[in-house]
């Protein structure tokens, strides 16, 4: 038996723990569903390719012998239509201009051209230093008062100033807000510097798949960025050439930035030519929906989302002889869960009052869209969406002491989150790293914006501790890189545990009287309205 710590012996949890059933999971079964959909054959389940298809198909048949109805438009699919976007790199260049001097950068190496942003075959224009870009009425920040970046480019360190707290600073960070207030200033583009305190991965893996394309939503209203003509991203070890001749260092800002200082903003003293060619490409996927129906007449009607995305990033640039980027942990594993969460329910029934929505999305790697899509068009009335348990990687290579809860403090979801933590011996914890944007960088980010109260959780760390390096080495080796694979060491008590609590988070919202609600004084409480 797990030896319960001081503090939960003295919490009102301790009756709860002891009178807890022994776990529905082993942890066993669920990597078992992931050793199919991180297989090699899956080749890394890229948005549309064969191998998500392959891996949603065998969703499919696992959800059917859940006993699962579906819930998407065809059967258990939700189709999706996306326009990928590739840059011919050999017919791009980017070019700084100082005094008429011309020093071109090399792509790759010093910068690469984004896609998201549509690029224009050529841009020229003069860059402004703007700090962190950010407009936050809410705290009355403005890094633009009083500045006149009318047809220029704006230069932007990524994070935050430490008076923003970390779900605002993540929001107004997202490509949407951004782009509504540097139209508003008549920029032409965004030039991005990674703020080095808070890169998840090295400059060269960033490099290494830079032309790979990128995807949107093929649909009018979705279009987010109109007027945008390019975005780059700048190597932070080739950032001084924007500085030179400023009266400023990129190492200078950088050092502020890394413990979110006030910036200064100020025009540099070059301008960036820009040529840029992208290819187009139509593509089609789905996110999948199964539906476990409630049984209570009137509450049945109701649904609580249980989501993970489906999709990865494909093959990619080899790293150690590998191509495949097999994305067991992300989020292979979500996409597990999903389905061992659905079998138990069919092993162990439990009577829910309101039905449970199993939603695979596509293409979150590509932007969080297939959730953009299902948030904007749900397959049942947006209304009666009543909460979103978003699981994404996960990650149960340590043992699970500590539960880091993304939304805790926005929604009642977080209070029930704890609770059913606590009384299965589990310290829960806020987002630890508010630099990191995590809270908009998965899909519950696109349930928020449509009102639905949201939560993801994760294994987490105390900070100092030794575990907190696992995590660490393991965004630095294997985020994102072909090595996130079956061959990974695994806890398998760790994931047991996580599902169990998944299970009960959803058995309390689907059973509750209450529907979840936002809390008065979180900023997400404004889209439910
Ligand atoms: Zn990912």
């Amino acid at each position: 038996m797990r030896k319960l710590s001081i503090a939960l012996l003295f919490s009102t949890f301790t009756i709860l723990a002891l009178a807890q059933p022994p776990s529905h999971f082993d942890g066993h079964t669920w990597w078992d569903y992931i050793k199919v959909i991180a297989d090699d054959k899956m080749e890394g389940r890229d948005t549309g390719s064969r191998g998500e298809h392959a891996a949603q198909e065998y969703a499919v048949d696992q959800l059917k012998k859940a006993g699962l109805d579906p819930a998407g438009i065809d059967g258990f699919y939700q189709p999706v239509r996306f326009v990928s976007r590739q840059i011919v790199e050999k017919d791009c260049s980017l070019t700084l201009v100082r005094n008429g001097q011309r020093e071109p950068l090399v792509l790759g190496d010093d910068a690469l051209i984004g896609t998201r942003i549509i690029p224009a075959p050529e841009v020229k224009a003069p860059l402004f230093f703007v700090g962190y870009g950010l407009k936050v009425p809410e705290k009355n920040y403005d890094d633009f008062a009083g500045l006149d970046v009318k047809g220029k480019l704006v230069v932007i360190f990524s994070g935050s100033p430490a008076d923003i707290p970390g779900p605002l600073a993540a929001h107004y960070q997202t490509l949407l807000e951004r782009w509504k207030v540097l139209r508003a200033a008549g920029a032409v583009g965004i030039v991005s510097l990674i703020n080095p305190a808070s890169m998840d991965i090295p400059w060269s893996r960033i490099s290494l798949n830079r032309t790979h394309a990128t995807m949107d939503l093929d649909y009018p209203e979705f279009d987010e960025t109109a007027g945008a003509r390019l975005s780059v991203t700048m190597n932070p070890a080739s950032a001084e050439k924007l500085f030179a001749g400023s009266g400023h260092t990129f190492a200078e800002i950088a050092e502020l930035g890394k413990d979110r200082k006030p910036l200064p903003h100020f025009p540099l003293a070059v301008s960036l030519e820009a040529k840029t060619k992208v290819e187009t490409l139509k593509v089609e996927s789905a996110n999948l929906v199964a539906k476990l129906s409630g049984s209570d007449p009137k509450l049945k009607d109701e649904y609580v989302v249980l989501s993970a995305h489906i999709d990865h990033v494909g093959i990619g640039a080899p790293i150690n002889g590998d191509s495949i980027y097999n994305g067991a942990m992300d989020d292979g594993s979500g996409s597990a869960l999903l389905i061992d969460e659905a079998a138990i329910f069919k092993k162990n029934p439990e009577k829910l009052r309101r039905s449970i929505l199993f939603v695979f999305v596509t293409a979150e790697e590509k932007g969080l869209l297939g959730s953009k899509y299902f948030a904007a068009h749900p397959t049942v009335p947006p209304k009666s969406l009543v909460a979103d348990v978003n699981v994404d990687m996960f990650l149960p290579i340590v043992p699970l002491k500590v539960l880091r809860v993304l939304g805790l403090d926005d929604s009642d979801l977080g209070d029930r989150a704890q609770q059913i933590s606590q009384s299965q011996g589990v310290k829960v914890q806020p987002d630890p790293e508010p630099l990191r944007n995590l809270f908009v960088r998965s899909d519950q980010y696109n349930f928020i914006r449509h009102g639905v109260p949201s939560i993801i959780m994760s294994v987490g760390s105390e900070p100092g501790s030794p575990e907190q390096q696992i995590f660490k080495d393991w965004l630095t080796n294997r985020y994102h890189a072909p090595s996130d694979d079956l061959n990974q060491p695994v806890d398998f008590d760790a994931a047991a545990k996580y599902e169990e609590i998944v299970r009960s988070l959803l058995i309390n919202i689907a059973n509750d009287d209450h529907r979840p609600q936002w809390k008065q004084d979180s900023f997400f409480r404004r889209y439910a309205k």
